[in-house]
C-alpha cells in the first residue's frame, strides 16, 4: 500500500500541462494499491457538481480508471473548491473527507488538512471564509445558475488578488500556535495551501507543507506504512 499526498493542483482548461500532470501521476501509481489524497485547491476554481466540461470528462475517465485498479481516492476541501462534493466524487467511487482529517499510517499518527484555516493572522480572510462557508448561504448559491457562479467565482479570484498585494509574507503563512493546537494529538501535520513547499522539525513531531503544482513539477509526499517520521520526505513529482 502507498500512501500518496498532493495540494493545489489548481487544474483547469488554462493550463492543460498540470492537468497532463495529473494524469501522469495517476498512470504512475496505478498499480501500487495506492490511496491517494487530495488536500485541497485540486480546481483552480469549482463552481458547483454540476459543471461539465469536456476537459474535466477526460480527467473523469482517468479517475475511473485508477478507482476501478484497486486505488481509492479521498479529497478534503481547499479555499477554491470547497463547493466540491460527493455528487462529483461519487462518479469514480471518491471520497469526501472533513475539513480536518485524522489517520494512522504505521504507528505514527497523521492530520491533514488544507492549511488556510491555519492562517489565523489574515484576519480578513478568516473572516471572509467564515461567512462564504456557512452552509446556508452555500445551499442558496447551489440554487443560482452555473452562469451567476461563474461570474462570482472570478470576482472572488480578483478580489482575493488584489487584497493579497496589501499582504505581508508573514500574515499569509500559517500561524505558530494554531500549529501547535493542530499537532496535539498527532505526531505530522500535512497541509498545502501556503505555497511553501518545506518540512518542518517541531521538537520530535513534524510540519509537511506539500507544494503548489508548477509549470513542469510539484512537491508531493508519498508514505510507505514502515517508514518512521525521520525517512519522511518530499518528492520531486515531474511532467
Ligand atoms: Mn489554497
Amino acid at each position: 500500500m502507498t500512501y500518496l499526498f498532493i495540494s493545489d493542483l489548481h487544474l483547469s482548461p488554462d493550463h492543460p500541462r498540470l492537468v497532463r500532470g495529473f494524469l501522469d501521476l495517476l498512470t504512475a501509481y496505478e498499480n501500487q494499491q495506492t490511496q491517494l489524497y487530495i488536500l485541497g485547491d485540486w480546481f483552480n476554481a469549482w463552481i458547483g457538481d454540476d459543471y461539465t466540461a469536456p476537459w474535466l470528462d477526460e480527467i473523469v475517465d482517468r479517475l475511473k480508471q485508477f478507482t476501478a485498479a484497486g486505488n481509492q481516492i479521498f479529497f478534503l476541501a481547499g479555499n477554491r473548491d470547497f463547493v466540491l462534493g460527493q455528487n462529483f466524487l461519487h462518479q469514480f467511487s471518491g471520497q469526501l473527507l472533513a475539513d480536518v482529517h485524522n489517520l494512522e499510517i504505521g504507528s505514527i499518527r497523521y492530520r491533514i488538512e488544507h492549511g488556510d484555516a491555519l492562517c489565523t493572522d489574515d484576519i480578513s480572510y478568516q473572516r471572509f471564509r467564515k461567512v462564504i462557508r456557512n452552509p446556508l448561504l452555500l445551499a442558496l448559491l447551489r440554487k443560482t445558475p452555473l452562469s451567476f457562479r461563474m461570474k462570482l467565482a472570478h470576482g472572488f479570484r480578483k478580489k482575493s488578488q488584489e487584497s493579497q498585494q496589501f499582504k505581508t509574507y508573514e500574515v499569509m503563512d500559517v500561524n505558530a500556535s494554531a500549529v501547535d493546537s493542530a499537532l496535539q494529538e498527532v505526531e505530522v501535520l500535512i497541509h498545502g495551501h501556503t505555497h511553501r513547499a518545506a518540512i518542518h522539525r517541531l521538537g520530535h513531531k513534524k510540519r509537511i507543507v506539500l507544494g503548489d503544482w508548477k509549470l513542469d513539477h510539484a512537491e508531493i509526499l508519498e508514505i510507505q506504512p514502515e517508514q518512521n517520521i525521520e525517512s519522511l520526505k518530499l518528492k520531486k513529482w515531474q511532467y
